[in-house]
Order: C-alpha cells, then structure tokens, then sequence
C-alpha cells in the first residue's frame, strides 16, 4: 500500500509519499526537516494490507472517500460548459451532445476512480489497500473530535 502524509514535525510542510509502506521500518525520516518519526506499522497492514488504525498518529477511526481530484471535477465543468455554450450559438442540438458527454465523462471517472482511506486526525492517506469494512464515509461530527 502507499501513504502520503503531512510530515508531524511542526513547522515542517513537507508531504512525504511512500510506497510499499507494509516494507517500512520502525521510523521514517523526513526528507526535509530530516527528522525521524515513529511509523505504527499494526500486523493488519503487513499481513492483509489493511489499515486498522494510522501509522502516524495511532488514530483508530479513519474514513473512505473516492480518489477525485477536486480541480480535475472543476476542470471538466468549466471547459464543458463553456464548450457547450459555444455550441449553443449554432446548434443547440450539439451542445446537448456535449452536456451528455460530460455526464458520460463523469460517471466513467465515477467508476474507475480508486478510493482512499484517510486519517480524521491527521490526514494522511493510504492507497492500494484491501478496504476496511469498519470504515465508513466521512462524518463531519466524528471529524469535529479531532
Ligand atoms: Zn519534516
Ligand atoms: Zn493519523
């Protein structure tokens, strides 16, 4: 599996990716600050390739959301719409053509997009790892624990 997380030394905003992160030691040191940090690597994520709770900060409660962009979905919006609008000027049955192929476009991205578990502590992410069914979508009032 693969994590990107903030580096938790303060001050530091290095965002430091790594990948397998079932292969990491005891600790990983920070590219930038060169600080070493404590990686809580738990037997769920070495032997099954799941994340019980997060290898920075120990936290147990994490959530799934889908791996979108937010500035790709903005991208697609802007540049069909203003496709669409173009086309509306001489054939308004063209810019239907368009709209439908963004919505086309939408739901393809919708269904091959990876989904990531995150940390409601301190962010970091995990990718390409088995699912935990304990796991559920973001929940704002959990996320106002933290
Ligand atoms: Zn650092
Ligand atoms: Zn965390």
């Amino acid at each position: 599996m693969q994590i990107r997380y903030h580096c938790p030394t303060e001050g530091c905003v290095a965002i430091i990716e790594y990948e397998p992160l079932e292969k990491c030691g005891a600790t990983m040191q920070c590219p930038r600050c060169r600080t070493e940090h404590a990686m809580r690597i738990t037997d769920s994520m070495r032997e099954r390739g799941m994340v019980d709770q997060c290898a920075i900060c120990g936290c147990r409660e994490l959530f799934i959301r889908k791996d979108f962009p937010q500035r790709l979905g903005v991208a697609i919006v802007i540049v069909f719409g203003a496709v669409a609008i173009y086309c509306f000027t001489f054939s308004v049955l063209a810019a239907w053509a368009v709209l439908a192929g963004a919505v086309l476009l939408d739901l393809l991205i919708y269904f091959w997009l990876g989904r990531v578990t995150t940390c409601y502590a301190c962010r970091a992410e995990y990718r390409k790892c088995a699912l935990n069914l304990a796991h559920e979508g973001f929940d704002l009032a959990t996320s106002e624990k933290y």
